[in-house]
């Protein structure tokens, strides 16, 4: 195993492990595994023995050979020797990542802060043989790798004050709108940046190939963070190195570069795609445009989630959340003692958080009712889903399990739950819920005192190197593993190194009980406390672990999988929506609307503008209108976990909102009276947060599920369906907190297909609305609103909106030539395909409507990349849009209220 370490010299040090020896699990019956153990020692260095270890659905042991690969590039091969020597043997512990199984073996993980006891250089290790490999061999490293002879952590990866790595960056990206994809034909030359200090290298002076390697010489990062780096600028860079002759090692260690193709799949009757990656050994590559976790420059979300998954980082940035989350509970299942089943079949494509959300969230909805509310409170389940595996114990294996006969049932479904074990899914959430949880302490109090000093925990470190485990060939899925300069086994061994403990729990302390260490006689020289901002992106990444948790324990393929714990845990939630619905009626709270996990609570007494209360002849819908409780999928733009498009707009919110204050008050000397006295009670009440706290506090006791007071909202509009004005859709709302701040939810400016003019004219229109207190203050705010809009509409007819503005993207469904009809997405498509642009179904494509009526088809649109000079745009078209997107804002405003 090949290690990246950063000395507390700060001299970057290749290491190689030889102790690792992975091991394998085969069951059959006796003489089969009699034959195994004696067929296979002929073939590879590899040591057999008949132990024990437990099978994870009953928990009874099992009798199996265990397989322990000398080199580690032997496992995979050996592996696969197994399975084809007969098809009677079940493998277990088979197709798991070495970087994670070597890291649960010595108790350390990616980025970790380590004491390492190694020799200057491995022996069997010359000089001339890392130069023979041709790869870089910086001055720093003096290019030879020195030999573990012990690795201890000094780091705990459930800490949440950990020191970062003082790694060295440097960005790289093209030109242009960093959005749109380079390979669809619009980019610039390429950009590099040291510490944001950006240089173009642009083939004038010399081929960037050139400068990008002397670039690397010189400041030797350990990161690369690019804008498409993946599948455009670092093939493109090695590509022009070739043909010109340029030697530029990417790599530190002397080995090429990984990469992988490109590729379409189906994910929950959506197609997608996959961009290609590139990958490196000895540094670390992180394309934001084709990674997750990964947006700032910080990453800490990153960083956090390789901490506690234990995943290369260049893996787990390109791959889902799902990944990481079974990675933890196989490594829970490891040290254990239980035996990991193989992958059900071919593992489903990645998957993103909003596909699970679409896919997994299927939970009880009580659609909303229509209108504008005020003083409306919102509660949360705190990660209600998690929440219910940690509290009831819910786990693919605990779930109807043979030991428990007896135990309780889950309601509706009968299902048991075992009362003996405490689930792996179970423990695992338990610890991700704790330490998200903490991560809020710590944003609410870095918020409270800004500019302190860092906390010292007194958590030892001392003066070796943090380790960094940059993936230096440690994962492939064909090899398993690619050791720099270790392609062959049969290096001489180590006696010292090389005894195992026969069984994971002898040999492997828990997390808990590793060793205390000694304050650091040395300052830290990274600050330990991390920021507000770096808690939030630590917290996000630990929820999207927790949203796929819940989504794997229903998903067929997943290792530890059951449907029935899937089906447990949303039938649990189900009825702690109902006793929570019902105990806010019983307390006299109207509940406006529940969508899985909250609930939009409103005093009844306040006053609402709904438009069935108004007379008109709508019924009131809403709550007991009928047709509530369905269970309904949610809309993909639920939005928690992706980041708000309206964000920049919150905080302008923020800063207007003591001037709006001033400007409202002086307007409405008095609690104005509502326009056409439609509610019950006219006079308003002040929001009283105390009474919703207690509501929750109150149905938090009732559930046994946390539920956190989300926000009081000055005002909640709950919008109809776009089809219809009388059918209230679930996710369909914008709403302004008591702090001033804006939420929406399922309007275009959430869309990532909205062209950014209209995005803007929305954004600004909502951020007016959203200095209103009342639906008095609305309304006069509305009349603002409606100026704005008229604005944004007299410079569309101006035709002076620039193309970027209006550019949409959609993601193409199909191959260009198999659109049948000539959407506009078709027509587009079909144009880049002309110019020889490769698409891909599921990949996105940009474009700009110029004239949606024409007759002529290929005058309908232009694809953005093919835009040259001025063209002109549709301005019925974009009209219209906006027209649709000033709606939701003048729907309640008009349609009740009567404007002006
Ligand atoms: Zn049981």
């Amino acid at each position: 195993m090949v290690l990246w370490i950063i000395e507390s010299s700060q001299k970057r040090r290749q290491l190689i492990d030889r102790s690792f020896r992975p091991c394998f699990y085969v069951q059959g019956p006796e003489r089969l595994l009699a034959r195994l153990a004696e067929a296979l020692p002929a073939r590879a260095a590899v040591s057999c023995v008949l132990t024990e270890r437990q099978n994870i659905w009953d928990r009874q042991p099992l009798r199996v050979l265990q397989v322990s690969a000398h080199h580690p590039t032997l496992f995979a091969p050996l592996a696969r020797f197994v399975r084809r020597f007969d098809s009677d043997l079940i493998l277990y512990d088979s197709d798991l990542m070495l970087a994670p199984m070597y890291c649960w073996e010595k108790n350390v993980f990616p980025l970790a802060r380590v004491d390492i006891e190694a020799t200057e250089v491995a022996p069997g290790f010359s000089p001339a043989r890392a130069a023979l490999k041709g790869g870089a061999t910086p001055p720093e490293t003096g290019g030879l790798p020195g030999e573990i002879r012990s690795i201890v952590c000094r780091d705990d990866e459930w800490l949440t004050d950990y020191e970062r790595p003082p790694v060295r960056t440097m960005r790289a990206r093209l030109e242009g709108l960093s959005d749109v994809n380079p390979r669809h034909g619009r980019h610039g030359a390429m950009e590099v940046a040291i510490e944001n200090d950006w240089q173009v290298l642009d083939d004038s002076d010399e081929p960037a190939a050139a400068a990008f390697e002397r670039l690397l010489r010189v400041h030797d990062p350990d990161v690369l963070v690019t804008e498409w780096g993946d599948s455009v600028l670092l093939p493109g860079l090695l590509r022009q190195a070739q043909r010109r002759h340029i030697r530029l090692p990417l790599n530190r260690d002397p080995v090429p570069v990984a990469s992988t193709r490109s590729r379409s799949y189906m994910s929950y009757g959506r197609i997608l795609f996959k961009d290609s990656t590139t990958t490196l050994f000895g540094r670390l590559h992180i394309d934001t445009q084709n990674s997750f976790g990964a947006d700032t420059c910080e990453q800490e979300g990153l960083w956090e989630l390789v901490r506690v998954t234990k995943l290369p980082v260049q893996y787990a940035c390109r791959t889902t959340p799902g990944t990481g989350i079974s990675y933890l509970q196989m490594e829970v299942a490891w040290r254990d003692g239980v035996l990991i089943p193989a992958q059900k079949a071919e593992p489903e494509s990645p998957k993103f958080p909003d596909e699970l959300l679409l896919a997994d969230r299927g939970g009880l909805v009580f659609p909303p009712r229509l209108g504008f509310f005020e003083n409306v409170a919102e509660l949360d389940f705190v990660s209600e889903f998690p929440s219910i595996m940690a509290r009831f114990n819910i786990s693919p294996e605990t779930v109807n399990c043979p030991c428990c006969p007896q135990a309780p049932r889950v309601p509706e479904l009968g299902y048991r739950v075992c009362q003996r074990y405490r689930g792996i899914t179970s423990r695992v959430v338990e610890r991700l819920i704790h330490k998200r949880r903490q991560y809020k302490e710590m944003m609410r109090d870095g918020i409270r005192d800004t500019g302190h000093g860092t906390r010292d925990t007194g958590h030892g470190i001392r003066d070796t190197g943090t380790a960094r485990e940059l993936e230096s060939g440690i994962w492939t899925p064909e090899s398993g593993i690619r050791n720099s300069g270790l392609e062959t086994g049969g290096f001489p061994e180590n006696p010292h190194l090389t005894s195992r403990a026969p069984s994971p729990e002898a040999q492997v302390p828990s997390p808990e009980s590793r060793v205390p260490c000694p304050a650091s006689p040395t300052p830290n020289p990274v600050s330990r406390n991390p920021s507000p901002a770096a808690c939030k992106q630590r917290r996000d990444v630990l929820k999207w672990l927790l949203v796929c948790c819940f989504g794997y324990t229903g998903y067929k393929n997943a290792r530890f999988g059951k449907i029935e714990a899937h089906e447990a845990i949303n039938a649990l939630a189900r009825e702690k929506l109902l006793v929570a619905k019902e105990a806010a009626e019983q307390r006299g709270y109207r509940v406006l609307h529940a969508l899985v996990d909250s609930l939009y609570v409103q005093k009844s007494e306040v006053r609402s503008q709904e438009p069935g209360a108004s007379g008109s002849a709508s019924r009131g819908w809403g709550l007991g209108a009928g047709g509530w409780g369905k269970t309904l999928p949610l809309p993909i733009d639920d939005g928690r976990w992706s980041i708000s498009s309206i964000g920049n707009r919150q905080s302008k919110i923020g800063n207007c909102e003591k001037a709006a204050d001033r400007e409202i008050r002086s307007a409405l000397p008095s609690p104005a009276p509502s326009p056409q006295s439609l509610a019950p009670t006219p006079q308003p009440l002040a929001p009283d947060r105390e009474d919703y706290e207690r509501l929750a506090q109150e149905i938090e006791q009732l559930t046994g599920l946390p539920l956190a007071l989300e926000a009081v909202y000055r005002y909640v509009v709950f919008l109809p369906s776009k089809q219809s004005a009388e059918i209230p859709v679930p996710n369909r709302f914008f709403c302004v907190s008591d702090a001033g701040e804006l939420k929406v939810r399922g309007l275009e400016c959430r869309r990532h297909d909205t062209p950014p003019f209209i995005s803007r004219m929305q954004c600004e229109v909502l951020g007016i609305l959203a200095e209103a207190r009342d639906f008095t203050t609305y309304c006069a705010k509305l009349r603002e609103a409606r100026e704005v809009y008229e604005r944004y509409q007299a410079q569309l007819r101006e035709g002076s909106v620039a193309p970027e503005e209006l550019v949409i993207r959609k993601r193409l469904t199909k191959a260009p030539s198999s659109y049948q009809k000539n959407s506009v997405t078709a027509i587009a498509a079909r144009q880049l395909d002309r110019a020889g642009v490769k698409l891909r179904p599921g990949e996105n494509i940009e474009f700009i409507i110029t004239d949606a009526d024409s007759t002529f088809i290929d005058d309908r649109v232009r694809a953005w990349t093919l835009w040259e000079g001025w063209r002109g745009y549709d301005v019925d078209a974009y009209g219209k849009a906006l027209a649709n997107a000033f709606e939701p804002a003048a729907h309640f405003g008009k349609t009740v209220g009567g404007r002006q």
